[in-house]
């Protein structure tokens, strides 16, 4: 059985699905204004870990991931700012329509979900195709008491009705205070308590992406999508719902609120949060200046999945700190895994050895992926028959999805006559940084056919 670390109990809590067989799955996804960061990417693998681990319990796993193509404000941290819409920015700054901006950094975000091997949700329910799923609950909000129509007709959330506001993050309203700039702002405009947030904003006059609303022309608070989006598409009970941990508070508090208000119950029975992605010591996010996208590993030569093994190397719930060092060690690994298992392919298949198992334990014991990797490594030093070494990494990729298997049955490109020799003499060229000798010999391959890529764990070469 698997077993996570729930944030709102603080506890390890076995994972047992409402419905028998059957888990229901909701995952914050991206906003859709810029390449998802490598960051961003490791949380989103969060999901995917647990879903891996879930179908090998026998489980069917639904999944929903919501795209964020409108309403997320460049100030979210406080309760209730009054910034630009993150899409609407970026359209202007690129001089590009803002659908345009969200279709195109959407269809990256799933490009970038394959390289690293995540497997696709069931539905990715887009937040401006969702408008009117959104009107309705706000409309409901509102008629219970939970909601009020602020003095300019912003519609607002009235936090203090819900009683457990703060669970997830452990703020007290109490606790939380008033006094930000733009609170005065919005209490001025008719905002009642400073801890109140907007389920639907008034527009003004130029703004672009609104839709008409029963408190005229306006936009979606960026929380309410979810609420509207996961009850539709996956109903009352939602067994886990995950994010990276600065969704904590705001956003899943005021989720929260939002969907157990219109439901009359509590409906997300886990939460669960990844930790955040360093890069070499500092938090990775646009504005540290650090941001290191897929298509950068790859510039670098590295394969994407070396990335997703380099994540697999710390556990979700703590931090990672990540470098190109430790990029490179995992591309190394990843590389002699997958000679290895293509030299043991060519021997008679035998029964994957009794250490397997330890790999699903580790995966359960709240994907405890270090300690999987441990148990993998000491397979391949073990003396087990080749075959059952093979079937064993075969099996445990099913968990750790990085294509293993990928040159099993592939014939190993052969080097012409003494272009091995070639190589060693450039490697050492290079060594020496004798650049004039090893361009040179660069140029000797190409003659032999041979060509040479420079990256950062070495010359790599390919037959032309
Ligand atoms: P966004 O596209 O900004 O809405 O963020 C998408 C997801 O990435 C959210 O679940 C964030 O919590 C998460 N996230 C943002 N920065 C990081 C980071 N440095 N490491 C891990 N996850 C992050
Ligand atoms: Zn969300």
């Amino acid at each position: 059985m698997l077993r996570l670390t729930d944030t709102r109990t603080g506890a390890l809590e076995a994972i047992v699905p409402s419905t028998p067989g059957r888990l229901k799955v909701y995952a914050c996804g991206p906003t859709v204004y810029r390449y998802a960061h490598v960051g961003n990417l490791r949380t989103f693998l969060l999901t995917d870990l647990i879903r891996r681990t879930a179908s090998m319990h026998g489980l069917q796993v639904q999944l929903v991931q919501n795209i964020t193509d409108v309403g997320h404000l460049q100030d979210d941290t406080n309760l209730d700012a009054d910034g630009e819409d993150k899409l609407l920015a970026q359209a202007r700054e690129e001089g590009k329509d803002p659908f345009w901006i969200a279709r195109h950094y959407e269809e990256a975000f799933h490009r970038d979900q394959a390289l690293l091997g995540v497997h696709p949700a069931d539905a990715y329910p887009r937040a401006s195709e969702s408008i009117d799923l959104m009107l309705r609950l706000i409309a409901d909000l509102v008629e219970k008491g939970h909601a009020y129509v602020g003095g300019d007709g912003t519609v607002y959330f009235a936090a203090e009705s819900f009683a457990s506001y703060g669970a997830i993050s452990h703020n007290k309203l109490s606790e939380l205070r008033a006094g930000h700039r733009a609170d005065a702002t919005e209490l001025a405009k008719g905002k009642r308590f400073h801890a109140d947030w907007a389920l639907w904003k008034r527009a003004g006059e130029n703004r672009e992406m609104t839709w008409p609303s029963p408190w005229g022309h306006g936009f979606p608070g960026w929380h309410i999508e979810c609420s509207a989006m996961s009850l539709d598409l996956l109903g009352d009970v939602i067994d886990i719902h995950t994010g990276g941990i600065d969704l904590r508070f705001p956003h899943h508090e005021d989720e929260r609120a939002q969907t157990d208000c219109y439901a009359g119950k509590e409906v997300v029975r886990h939460w669960v949060h990844g930790e955040h992605l360093l890069f070499e010591g500092r938090k990775m996010a646009k504005s540290t200046g650090n941001v290191v996208l897929v298509s950068d590993v790859i510039d670098r030569g590295f394969d994407p999945l070396a990335l997703r093994l380099a994540f697999l190397g710390t556990r979700y719930r703590q931090q990672a700190n990540l470098s190109w060092a430790e990029i490179a060690g995992a591309h190394k690994t990843l590389t002699r895994w997958r000679a290895s298992v293509a030299a043991w392919a060519e021997q008679p298949s035998a029964a994957m050895v009794v250490e397997a198992a330890q790999v699903l334990d580790a995966f359960s014991d709240d994907l405890d992926t270090p300690r999987a990797l441990q148990v993998l490594r000491s397979v391949e030093k073990s003396g087990a028959p080749d075959g059952a070494k093979f079937e064993t990494f075969a099996w445990a990729d099913r968990l750790l999805g990085l294509d293993l298997a990928r040159d099993v049955g592939r014939a190993p490109d052969a080097l012409p006559a003494g272009a091995q020799d070639l190589l060693d003499a450039r490697a050492q060229a290079r060594t020496e940084k004798d650049f004039a000798l090893s361009d040179r010999l660069r140029d000797e391959l190409a003659g032999l056919g041979v060509a040479v890529k420079d990256t950062q764990v070495g010359q790599e070469w390919t037959l032309t």
